[in-house]
């Protein structure tokens, strides 16, 4: 796959996630104006609202003036592709500039949630992290449980908590278990998960909710892709989670990218599943080319420095989002346009591939060394965490902006 050339400045420039090959999808704050949905190109983002009022995009009617790209989800994948084709056709080298008075320069927007989230669902589908978390907290012979190389294991989180970039996110108080008993504290072991998030879209315009999906069906609801960071306080979670999984430990807040790069964008970069030494059951079997394959990392950022912890790859996720979607709709479970799933923790075999401030300081152990000569085991408050991520082409890369949150001080304790 090659570049796509566009008239935007900067859309061409090798080093840009926002390529016309990408068109990502979010919800910009311009200064002092009203919230709007756009897509980013080069340095600037497309008001598609207000193009669309204008009539340069026509998509059946209205479905870009709410700030919110629910709407266009849950009119079916026809729809998502054809405001793409007009996109790229207004913004493509050589087009005439009529899109021109529509664009905005990305610098000094803000951003809102890019859609009203329905349900948030996070699996636990990287391998490497289960067999970690599973080691410290089981022992070497307990790491995977029984069921893990079967299906995708997943909690049901909280859409309420779901953010988007740029908010800040208060250290959580909880339950921590203690010799003297359980006390009420704020979480000492405040924990960033890297992430990779999927938005389910309508495959037709009469197709959501509904239940079960096959795997091959699956493929079809997915509208696109997101950056996710599940933070998470581990030592609410070591106390609270046997035997029903995580609550209180993940639902402080969920942060997401500002930009849903969408299925069309990102179909180039999937590729074929791991070998797989047992075989799913025929309901979860492989079907084609379904795992992302994106570069990522995880920068801290502490009084103005910032630092690349982890770097690793979306390769290492186990089970695809086609799997996830046909296991959680085979109980009946009805999913829905707007639902958001999360890929669980990522992380690689090797040294600095970890998704995880709990497997980068392997359980407090050992110290994490900062650029600005801080070193953590866990999260501070006033620490900057961002994710970041792309797929790369042929001179050209597709990827979600930043996905960032700082820690912020604990809020108010819980019963006063
Ligand atoms: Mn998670």
């Amino acid at each position: 796959m090659t570049l796509l050339r566009s008239w935007v400045p900067g859309a061409n420039d090798a080093g840009t996630d926002f390529p016309l090959n990408n068109l990502p999808l979010g919800v910009v704050v311009p200064p002092g104006g009203p919230p709007r949905c756009a897509a980013a190109i080069g340095d600037h983002v497309l008001d598609v609202a207000a193009a669309e009022a204008a009539g340069l995009i026509e998509l059946g009617g209205p479905l870009l003036d709410r700030a919110d790209w629910r709407p266009v989800m849950e009119a079916g994948a026809e729809v998502r592709r054809s405001l793409r084709a007009q996109v790229t056709a207004l913004l493509e080298e050589g087009a005439d500039r009529a899109a021109e008075r529509f664009l905005l320069p990305r610098a000094g927007l803000t951003y809102q949630l890019p859609f009203a989230v329905a349900e948030f669902t996070d699996f636990y589908a990287g391998r490497h992290h289960a067999t970690n978390v599973g080691t410290m907290f089981r022992g070497p012979e307990n790491a995977l449980p029984p069921n893990w190389d079967h299906m995708p294991i997943g909690y049901n989180g909280r859409a309420s908590s779901v953010v988007v970039s740029g908010h800040g996110v208060h250290r959580p108080w909880g339950q921590l278990a203690g010799g003297d008993g359980p006390r009420l504290a704020q979480s000492e072991r405040f924990d960033f998960e890297l992430e990779l998030g999927c938005v389910l879209g309508a495959p037709s315009a009469a197709g959501m909710p509904r239940a079960p999906i096959s795997v091959a069906e699956a493929a079809d609801c997915v509208f696109g892709y997101v950056l996710l960071n599940d933070w998470s306080a581990r030592d609410v979670q070591r106390w609270e989670y046997v035997p029903l999984g995580p609550f209180q430990s993940k639902a402080t807040a969920t942060t997401i990218s500002p930009w849903i790069v969408t299925a069309e964008a990102m179909a180039p970069f999937l590729g074929p599943p791991p070998e797989r030494a047992v075989a799913p059951l025929p309901y979860l079997a492989d079907a084609g080319d379904a795992f992302p394959d994106l570069s990522l990392e995880v920068a801290l950022g502490a009084r103005e420095v910032e630092t690349v912890i982890a770097r690793t790859s979306s390769r290492h996720l186990w089970w695809s989002f086609p799997q996830m979607i046909a296991h959680h709709s085979s109980s009946g479970c009805p999913m829905r346009a707007g639902d958001l799933l999360g890929s669980g923790t990522i992380s690689g075999p090797d040294d600095g591939e970890q998704g995880s401030m709990l497997e980068l300081s392997w359980g407090a152990t050992r110290e994490v060394l900062l650029e600005d000569g801080g070193r953590r085991r866990f999260l501070k408050d006033g620490d900057r965490v961002v994710l970041r991520g792309h797929a790369r082409g042929d001179g050209y890369r597709v990827g979600f902006g930043d996905c960032a949150g700082t820690v912020l001080p604990a809020g108010e304790r819980p019963g006063g």
